[in-house]
């Protein structure tokens, strides 16, 4: 079932508007929620970025987020979703394209959830990835459907052999396409600061979060491509590849070429905070 507006509608049945804006302008906003257990991890955190994103572009929340949790939450309940994804996005709505706000329109939600497995494989062995110029916009904190940036990355990424691109702006590291990305060297862990630059990820303050408990020093710093070149240890954080080592960047082994310790540390640390 998708949920669309107030209400639940079956997969084919499901039809949206051509006048949507978010098929005009990518005008909206989203997240993507991990469903944990039959439950949404950090759900909390997910809404105040929703509202904070929909507030920055000067979107109109169709419900209060009371109401939106209420729907989020029965969409899991009814779908019997134990370990999966919940994807939602608010538009701007239904109007003649216009580039100017519409006066009447009503902002549209929609959202659905999948079955999805913990990508354990690529969590335990860690992937590749190559540096690829960030040719986003300033206002990349903002969770909004305009992807462009981030889609061409990615591509770039696979079609070099790659499971990420590295986003730099000049040869300073901001994150990756679809994730956060931290460095690890000489015991230190660094990650860009939550400025307009990077996407504030949920999964990103969890393990900053699970960093400082366990007594690690941790600085938010941007570090240049070089950095991460020469670094012990990298990886990504996200809603679905939680923290996933990165072995390779531009063909060239990070540290050992596997997964660092402090990686495998954090990762334990993170298990135990997705089941308690
Ligand atoms: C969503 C996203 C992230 C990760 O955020 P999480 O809340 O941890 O899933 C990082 N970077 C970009 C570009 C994103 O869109």
């Amino acid at each position: 079932m998708i949920l669309y507006q107030n209400q639940f509608v079956p997969k084919d049945k499901m039809h949206i508007s051509f006048e949507d804006r978010g098929y005009y302008f990518g005008d909206g906003v989203y997240e993507v929620f991990r469903i944990y257990r039959g439950k949404l991890f950090e759900k909390q955190a997910h809404m105040r970025r929703l509202v904070r994103s929909a507030g920055e572009i000067r979107l109109r929340l169709p419900y209060s987020t009371e109401e939106i949790e209420e729907k989020l939450e029965s969409l899991v309940i009814q779908e019997q979703i134990e370990e999966g994804t919940l994807y939602m996005q608010i538009t701007r709505g239904i109007a003649p394209r216009a580039h100017v706000f519409p006066k009447n329109a009503e902002p549209v939600l929609m959202a659905y959830c999948n079955e999805v497995k913990r990508p354990l494989g690529s969590i335990k062995e860690g992937i590749t990835a190559v540096s690829v110029e960030d040719i986003r916009w300033h206002r990349c904190d903002i969770k909004s459907l305009n992807l462009l940036g981030n889609v061409l990355a990615k591509q770039e990424a696979v079609e070099r052999g790659a499971g990420e691109a590295i986003l730099h702006r000049s040869g300073r590291v901001t994150e990756c396409s679809a994730s956060n990305v931290m460095m690890v060297k000489d015991g230190v862990i660094y990650t860009h600061p939550a400025d307009n630059c990077i996407l504030h990820g949920v999964t990103r303050a969890v393990v900053l979060k699970l960093a400082r408990q366990e007594g690690l020093e941790i600085r938010e710093e941007a570090r240049s491509l070089e950095d991460f070149l020469q670094a012990d240890e990298a990886f990504i954080t996200g809603t679905t590849v939680e923290i996933t080592p990165i072995i390779r960047i531009d063909g060239q082994a990070v540290g050992t070429g596997r997964p660092g310790p402090l990686t495998v540390q954090l990762q334990s640390a993170f298990e135990k905070a997705i089941i308690s």
